[in-house]
């Protein structure tokens, strides 16, 4: 038998490799901008045509380079970054594989113009899956303006999995966001189809995070600021009451790189323990500089992912160092009456050690549990002082006096164990009917052989849901006028979302009187909601779109369906009268689907009463 293996020809090697690091345009868009700041350029610009399936063109003002580096900066493993494996240990530039470039030109055209600040004249490189078409002298400004156009022509399969533009633009905004907060000083500006989408001017780190997430931001950041011999730590975390809906805005950087680490998202989230609302997420942009000996970058093609020597010690002093900011700016419940007196010693003290810093920050803190609070001091004015401090978190959440109430009552409701109140409240309204409210919870309606709970929030979602369904892509529904406009501000990525939906958000009801670049002003509302939920409303539906990916058309009608749905319908702890509460049973029976909410969870339980006579044995 004769030999089989041989080794794969360049171009197919390069267009595996490219499968590892060019997944999609936002891929490219990483790879270009990351060289362009290794090249030491002050200003970049990002050029994009048709969330880059067309063009990407990325134009920098660093050194340029050399006739013959630009025609060996497309061959693999060609990198000026390292020279030997123990160059990896003390990495300080973001590339260092010697691969994007290659890739790139592997499933791509490609055209490169360059020149370094000392040569009079650059030079002009075309390739077209990997090969070289041409290479000559060419006039333009020191720098390097490197084009890809027509990505993954050469594999169709790729290219026609590739998400709509909108989706593909999205990716292309993160990665840009992402690259743009590791470097502040740095100028960046991105157009897509002519259009500006970004124009960031070299700054500080606050000032950039606010060019990029709009003006409102800047009074919801708090320093947190730590140095230790093991790590430095500086940026920001958002107050609580601004936590969102979506994990959108939380980033981490260690040694100006974006990473994702889940681990050290948790350390995030338990400093903020007992300050978060459910289901809210703490937006955070959070810089860690570490000795470069004690990370690896190098465990996965696109580098977001890192391995630290000391993962545990990272935790620990993050989570303290936010704990303490939190507490310093009066953010979290801190008892400063009775607080020690070290906490007000400078923090950031080098000569620390790695062992975490004392914090007095109440761990067991439950502002919903009075009793507890005075279980260990009976002093109303802790008890009063402490409610209120609580309280103020909430403000901007729920706007007016009775958007509090409710939110209130609501927590309050369901962090109590109740097992009462079956009769009390509930009488009057089942003398109006053969309903009844539980709980304000469950609606409960006798059957002919046994008794039937529903879920009132998620009957009314699936109420809402299939009218949803059915009309938001033709009629308008009725508004109500509001007296104020009503701003409400959203980063680029969720303005551009808003919109692609803003039709089919304007036959529920909606009325946007002006789409800006980082804010949306409306005039108008569905009946259904308060204008103190307009906000949340419109953020979670921005953030159930954003995790959808929705591939086509009829996916992100559906997906704009459930989640207004689910924002509009009644919530568990609202009362109900007998009429609202017949009209939800008689709706929900005459919808296609009355037994699962549209997140498929059930919507009522039946007890029949063999099962009840069974309980009765
Ligand atoms: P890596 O960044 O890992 O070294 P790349 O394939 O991204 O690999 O780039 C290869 C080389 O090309 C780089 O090491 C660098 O010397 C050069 N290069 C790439 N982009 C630029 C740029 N915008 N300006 C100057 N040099 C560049
Ligand atoms: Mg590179």
């Amino acid at each position: 038998m004769t030999d089989v293996i041989h080794l794969l020809p360049d171009h197919v090697a390069n267009q595996i490799a490219a499968g590892e690091v060019v997944q999609r345009p936002a891929s490219v868009i990483k790879e270009l901008l990351e060289n362009s700041i290794d090249a030491g350029a002050s200003q970049i610009r990002v050029l994009v045509k048709e969330a880059g399936k067309i063009l990407i063109q990325v134009t920098d003002n660093g050194n340029g380079m050399s006739l013959t580096d630009a025609r060996l900066s497309f061959e693999r493993h060609a990198t000026s970054k390292i020279n030997s494996a123990e160059d990896l240990f003390s990495l300080r530039t973001k590339g260092f594989r010697g691969e994007a470039l290659a890739s790139i030109a592997a499933i791509a055209h490609v055209e490169l113009k360059t020149r370094r600040e000392e040569d009079e004249i650059g030079t002009c490189i075309k390739i077209e899956g990997s090969e070289v078409v041409s290479q000559e002298p060419c006039v333009t400004p020191q720098g390097t303006n490197i084009c890809v156009k027509n990505l993954f022509y050469n594999i169709p399969a790729r290219r026609n999995f590739l998400k709509s533009d909108s989706v593909e633009l999205r990716h292309i905004i993160d990665e840009f966001q992402r690259v743009a907060l590791a470097h502040p000083g740095i100028q960046f500006s991105l157009f897509h189809n002519g259009s500006e989408l970004f124009q960031l001017p070299g700054s500080n780190l606050k000032q950039r995070i606010v060019n990029i997430f709009g003006g409102k931001t800047k009074e919801k950041l708090v320093p947190v600021e730590e140095e230790t011999e093991i790590v430095k730590i500086h940026g920001f975390v958002g107050k609580p009451e601004f936590a969102k809906r979506s994990r959108g805005e939380q980033f981490f950087f260690v040694n100006d790189r974006f990473i994702k680490s889940p681990y050290l998202n948790h350390a995030v989230v338990a400093s903020f323990e007992g300050l978060l609302k459910d289901k809210a997420y703490p937006g955070y942009f959070l810089y860690l500089d570490v000795n470069p000996k004690s990370i690896d970058i190098n465990i996965h093609p696109t580098k977001t992912e890192v391995k630290f020597d000391d993962e545990h010690a990272l935790y620990t002093i993050l989570r303290s160092a936010i704990k303490h900011s939190l507490g310093q700016f009066n953010v979290a419940p801190v008892l400063d009456f009775d607080r020690d007196s070290s906490m007000d010693t400078p923090y950031g003290f080098s000569q620390k050690g790695v062992t975490p810093p004392k914090v007095e920050v109440d761990l067991n803190f439950n502002p919903f549990k009075n009793d507890t609070l005075g279980g260990y001091s009976s002093s109303n004015y802790r008890k009063v002082r402490s409610a209120a401090s609580w309280e103020s978190m909430y403000t901007g959440l729920e706007q007016n006096e009775q958007g509090r109430a409710s939110s209130f009552d609501q927590v309050e409701f369901e962090s109590e164990e109740v097992t009462g109140n079956l009769f009390g409240g509930s009488e009057d309204k089942q003398a109006g009917g053969t309903t009844f409210q539980l709980n304000k919870k469950y609606i409960v309606s006798t059957l002919k052989s046994g008794i039937l709970v529903i879920d009132q929030h998620r009957a009314h979602s699936r109420i809402l849901y299939e009218e949803l369904l059915k009309n938001i892509t033709v009629t308008s529904a009725v508004s109500q006028q509001l007296l104020f406009p009503l701003a409400l501000q959203f980063s680029t990525n969720e303005m551009e979302l808003l919109k692609e939906i803003k039709a089919s958000l304007e036959n529920t009801g909606f009325i946007f009187s002006e789409l800006k670049k980082n804010s949306v002003e409306i005039t108008g509302i569905p009946t259904l909601i308060s204008e103190s939920e307009v906000a949340i409303l419109l953020e979670q539906l921005l953030s159930d779109l954003e995790n959808e990916v929705p591939g086509s058309g009829f996916s992100q009608v559906d997906t704009l369906s459930k989640s207004l749905a689910k924002g509009m319908a009644v919530k568990s702890g609202t009362a109900l009268n007998s009429a609202e509460q017949q009209n939800i049973v008689n709706s929900l029976f005459a919808c296609k689907d009355s037994s699962l909410s549209p997140y498929n969870k059930p919507i009522f339980i039946t007890l029949t009463v063999d099962e009840l006579d069974k309980k009765f044995m």
